[in-house]
């Protein structure tokens, strides 16, 4: 039995998968101001054009660059790892894996996305970059990507993670990545929201109205906006975790997984993992897929289908989606990465098909499995990653009762290290069970009410 499957670096995948070829039920159109569907030329301010070319595309197959992978080789192959020792601690017949995203520079799945990114945008003839930032996960990855590459890299990053996390907005700094606090007083949009809420916490949705104002108005034109998750093109970067996890199993001539787990904020690392799998599953598989959600957050278990903005300030167009209203605060738990109101389209899709079984899961529990985790594995995971753990160890118990011997994957997005004020919160017993309050949902419907309907389309094979 072994504990690490590496892959050789001459079988890392040469393309990355793109399952708007494969949905069974196509997309949703995004719709404009005008309520009429976006054209690709009407992006062009915010994304190179060959970034759009791969956001709007449907070809399945698409070839990762040399050069993306001459960087990406840094840590990829990235492991497989079998989680043995937990599965000993649970006593539980399942065969157990996850794919180590925690060992890239930045140390989380966040640069898969980010170097193909800033490497598409200096071929476009860009020179800097704008982004948002929550618990600074994207804003490491993206201005490390940017440093390899050779962009200006801009961040702006949630005030309450900005307070919390120094050591994020220093990892920034060491790649030359300038970080300010969202909301600033640099932005239209910042200044607005300033004005009217002096003390607010921050948002993901009011980074994004930001870094896009500052890539549409620079006045040399030379400056472009990039997004970490829910945009198609991420996903499809991020495929790169389950086509390796897919070489890996099959390998160790392992059978293809029974349930694929990943935590989903945007739906990046989740889809990474799951879309390569949710292909088999098309095609007749019989695999459970799960995205696992904060339940102080729960985009896809209780939020509506609905057409909503990315962002706060209403820059971004109506994206198809489950989605809490893009006015809405999150509560401030410590899984910074999972605290925004919408979620990729392309995995709502699939929640809709019912291809994918959202699950919330509270925060204590979340905290008590990343705990598990350390003192049986031994790696101390990032507050995201323990709700992956979470639903991992639900179904590792569930194949217990069941007496099954299932095999699990699930996506290990990141490591904790720069996140250990949460576990000092949950060890010294200061975090409680946190539902979303029903209120909040009504707030959600005002917020939602004027926009285009979005009519839930399936086949109703799952
Ligand atoms: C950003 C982040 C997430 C959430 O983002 P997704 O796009 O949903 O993957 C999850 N885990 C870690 C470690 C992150 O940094």
């Amino acid at each position: 039995m072994d504990r690490k499957i590496h892959l050789d670096e001459k079988d890392i995948p040469r393309q990355w998968y793109n399952i708007a070829a494969d949905l069974p039920t196509p997309m949703l159109p995004t719709l404009g101001p005008d309520g009429n569907p976006v054209k690709p030329e009407m992006l062009a301010p915010v994304f190179p054009m060959n970034i759009i070319e791969q956001e709007v595309s449907t070809q399945r197959w698409i070839d990762i660059p040399e050069e993306v992978l001459d960087i990406l080789y840094r840590w990829r192959p990235a492991p497989l790892r079998r989680a043995v020792y937990l599965e000993r601690y649970l006593k539980t017949p399942a065969r157990i894996y996850y794919k180590d995203e925690s060992t890239s520079p930045p140390g989380s799945h966040k640069p898969n996305t980010a170097v193909p990114q800033a490497w598409y945008n200096k071929q476009f003839g860009i020179k800097r970059l704008t982004t948002e930032t929550g618990a600074g996960q994207w804003g490491a990855a993206l201005a490390f990507a940017c440093k390899l590459i050779g962009l200006e890299c801009k961040i702006f990053m949630v005030r309450i993670s900005f307070d919390q996390k120094p050591f994020r907005k220093l990892m920034m700094q060491v790649w030359d990545g300038n970080c300010v606090a969202s909301p600033s007083s640099e932005t239209n949009a910042g200044r607005a929201i300033l004005e009217k809420y002096p003390d607010t916490p921050g948002s993901l949705g009011m980074a994004i109205s930001e870094a896009i104002e500052q890539a549409v108005t620079d006045p040399k034109g030379q400056t472009r906006y990039s997004l970490g998750s829910v945009l198609n093109h991420v996903m499809l970067h991020q495929t790169i975790i389950g086509l390796e996890a897919k070489a890996q199993l099959k390998k160790i001539g392992e059978r293809l997984p029974d349930v694929v787990i990943g935590c989903a904020g945007g739906g990046s690392n989740f889809a990474g993992i799951a879309f390569p799998f949710t292909a088999d599953k098309i095609n007749g598989a019989n695999i459970e897929i799960i995205p696992a959600e904060p339940a102080a957050c729960p985009t896809l278990t209780r939020a509506p289908f609905a057409y909503d903005h990315g962002d706060t300030a209403c820059m971004t167009p109506l994206f198809p989606m489950y989605s809490l209203g893009h006015d809405f605060v999150p509560p401030p738990i410590h899984a910074g990465g999972l605290r925004y109101h919408g979620m990729s389209p392309l995995v709502c899709q699939c929640v809709v098909e019912g291809l994918h079984k959202p699950r919330a899961i509270d925060q204590v529990e979340c905290y008590q499995a990343a705990l598990t985790w350390a003192q049986t594995e031994g790696f101390i995971c990032a507050p995201e990653t323990s709700h992956a753990i979470a639903a991992t160890i639900q179904e590792a118990n569930k194949a217990k009762e069941e007496g099954k011997e299932k095999v699990i994957l699930f996506s290990y997005s990141g490591h904790g290290l720069m996140d250990l004020s949460g576990y000092d919160a949950f060890m010294s017993g200061k975090l409680q069970p946190y539902q979303l309050p029903d209120v909040m949902l009504e707030k959600t419907e005002a917020c939602l009410k004027t926009h285009p309907k979005a009519p839930q389309r399936k086949t109703g094979k799952w």
